[in-house]
């Protein structure tokens, strides 16, 4: 049997420790290429680069057979290397690890995130993992545990445009409680802009804030990690809301050139 092929990619930039730890785990259970951005593109969402080229330089990253770092966004990594750098050679996509949480919301702010969505729309399923600490993250017990759930997953019957958004607290992984399945909650932050004067009395604004207290309950991913539970929520780029077809097709909306018709 060919081994599983996986292309690993990011948002935190190609030197990021999170994606070093998750290549030489992986290297152990795949064939590993990576193609990620050349310098760190959090929060930088969907976005991809169109009036600008874009260089792949290549990189020697441990337990990789192959590496690019790429002068772009995450989205643009994925594109290049499902199109242009690995065509044809790969079987699955694995973002990460992120240093910091891709919960809720947050998610359509998410290179991480994204990077695996543009792997689906592409056909292929990808899995995004994000450890939820940012000042002081460890990876490598992390990085192990990604590696058995991705063998774990690898063998269940994924529909064709499957992305998982994976969700780890930090913790030790003997206090895990275990896996959940969740739905994206929401965060909504408190004082999320910090205005201030720079030294010759201009004003700029810090984009900021705090998540609120935690009003996610269960099912939700914030809840799940909250409470010492691996998340893992299934997402898809159909973002429209199925709840309200029946009630707007109903407010038989017409054009004003159709009056009468
Ligand atoms: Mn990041």
């Amino acid at each position: 049997m060919n081994n599983l092929r996986i292309l690993v990619t990011n948002d935190d930039g190609i030197m990021a420790p999170g994606l070093r730890s998750l290549v030489t785990e992986l290297s152990q259970i795949a064939d590993v290429v990576v193609a990620a951005p050349d310098r760190e593109r959090s929060a930088t969402g969907h976005a991809i680069t169109m009036f600008q080229p874009l260089r792949a330089k290549d990189m020697e990253v441990p337990g990789a057979q192959a590496a690019y770092a790429i002068s772009g966004t995450p989205a643009d990594c994925v594109k290049l290397a499902i199109d242009a750098l690995f065509p044809g050679q790969i079987d699955l996509i694995v973002s990460g690890i992120n240093r910091g949480a891709n919960l809720g919301t947050d998610v359509l702010y998410s290179g991480t995130v994204s990077a695996a969505l543009e792997g689906v729309m592409l056909g292929l399923p990808a899995i995004a993992f994000s450890l939820a600490e940012y000042m002081d993250p460890v990876f490598e017990p992390i990085a192990s545990l990604a590696k058995d759930l991705v063998q774990a997953l690898w063998q269940k019957p994924w529909p064709p445009d499957t992305l998982l958004n994976v969700n780890v607290p930090q913790l030790e992984v003997a206090a895990l409680r275990g896996v959940k399945v969740t739905t994206l909650g929401h965060l909504r932050y408190n004082n999320p802009i910090l205005t201030r004067q720079d030294p010759w009395g201009g004003t700029y604004y810090w984009l900021a804030g705090q998540a609120p207290e935690d009003n996610n309950v269960e099912p939700t991913d914030v809840w799940a990690v909250n409470n010492g539970y691996v998340s893992l929520t299934p997402i898809h780029f159909d973002l429209t809301d199925y709840r309200l077809l029946d009630t707007i097709a109903g407010w038989d909306l017409q054009l004003p050139n159709n009056r009468g018709r």
